[in-house]
């Protein structure tokens, strides 16, 4: 048997060891479920999801989870946004027009693809008695390339009874970063009344910020990035983070000392920002190992320049 405390009213309860099912608290009639370990989700008027598996015992704290749904509520009813150093938010409204205008475009997308296909066949058939093989190979690309853009877009059926059954639009966004005003890490994304946490954390002196300096040089169709992917480190485990919210960009550069300065100046002041709105200091430490573009000595410039190490310094401190 485990002991738990309802998410919803704080009530003690006892759950029976790795049986999962779904339990209605005696207290406030809320769904729990069960899974055998942890409380995976909560139903209420709302529906809050924990996401399950490995992401769920690393970087869900059970004891949060009053604060988690309380923070929930917030997001969905006052648009509540977490801090922008290292985080992002953003919510919006979905409209059954829009819905609908973008099955048509993907329907009319299909069509147009599929007779592209039709066509590039002839071709390629045509070539295929006629010149080499590289031409037809050269002709069939761009249309396989559309057909699979115009059929991997997604089905939005579902999205459009949502906005239907809630009378013609509804609300959903995403989010991660820290909460403002408390020292919590959080990864989520909602729609109407279903909020799905994928990480809600207690961040305290153990952890630690290690930053990735990477490099991309954009190609034909893009300029070139760089900057410093980040995870957050316990002793145990990184956190499970997407690569799209956790990116610091600095300008394109060759790691001149001015450049180095900036940059590390730039991270500093994210560190100094968070310690004042979170409490907690997070020791960073920056590696260039992986990177495609590495600076060349980088430790001996690091060394013989008091400056710049000084900042290297301020950077790993933690308190
Ligand atoms: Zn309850």
């Amino acid at each position: 048997m485990a002991e738990i405390e309802c998410p919803i009213c704080s009530e003690r309860l006892v759950f029976p060891q790795g049986e999962p099912d779904v339990f209605e608290c005696p207290e406030c009639v809320a769904d729990l479920n069960w899974s055998g370990k942890h409380i995976t989700g909560v139903k209420t008027n709302r529906n809050y999801l924990f996401a399950a598996g490995e992401n769920f015992t690393s970087s869900f704290n059970p004891e949060l989870f009053c604060d988690a749904i309380n923070f929930a509520n917030e997001v969905i009813d006052n648009d509540k946004r977490v801090l922008s150093e290292l985080g992002s938010s953003s919510s919006n409204t979905v409209t059954e027009e829009a819905i609908i205008g973008q099955m048509d475009f993907n329907n009319n997308f299909r069509g147009f693809s599929t007779a592209f296909f039709a066509i590039s066949l002839v071709c390629g058939v045509i070539f295929l008695m006629t010149v080499q093989d590289l031409a037809i190979c050269l002709c069939m690309i761009p249309s396989l390339l559309a057909l699979a853009i115009s059929w991997g877009g997604g089905d939005r059926t579902e999205d459009l009874q949502l906005a239907q059954h809630v009378g013609g639009s509804y609300r959903e966004g995403n989010g991660s970063g820290f909460i403002p005003e408390s020292s919590v890490y959080t990864a989520y994304r909602w729609k109407n009344d279903t909020f799905t946490f994928r990480a809600f954390k207690s961040i305290g002196e153990n952890h630690s910020l290690r930053l990735s300096h990477f490099f991309y040089g954009g190609g034909d169709h893009g300029s070139p990035s760089q900057g410093y992917t980040w995870a957050l480190k316990d002793k145990k485990a990184i956190l499970d983070q997407p690569a799209y919210d956790s990116r610091i960009s600095t300008p394109v550069h060759n790691f001149e000392r001015k450049d180095l300065l900036e940059d590390f100046e730039y991270i500093l002041e994210i560190k100094n920002q968070l310690k004042k709105k979170i409490g907690v200091c997070l020791p960073i430490r920056i590696e260039f190992g992986s990177s495609q573009k590495k600076p060349k000595n980088i430790r001996k410039i690091l060394q013989s320049d008091p400056e710049l190490s000084e900042l290297w310094k301020k950077l790993e401190e933690g308190e």
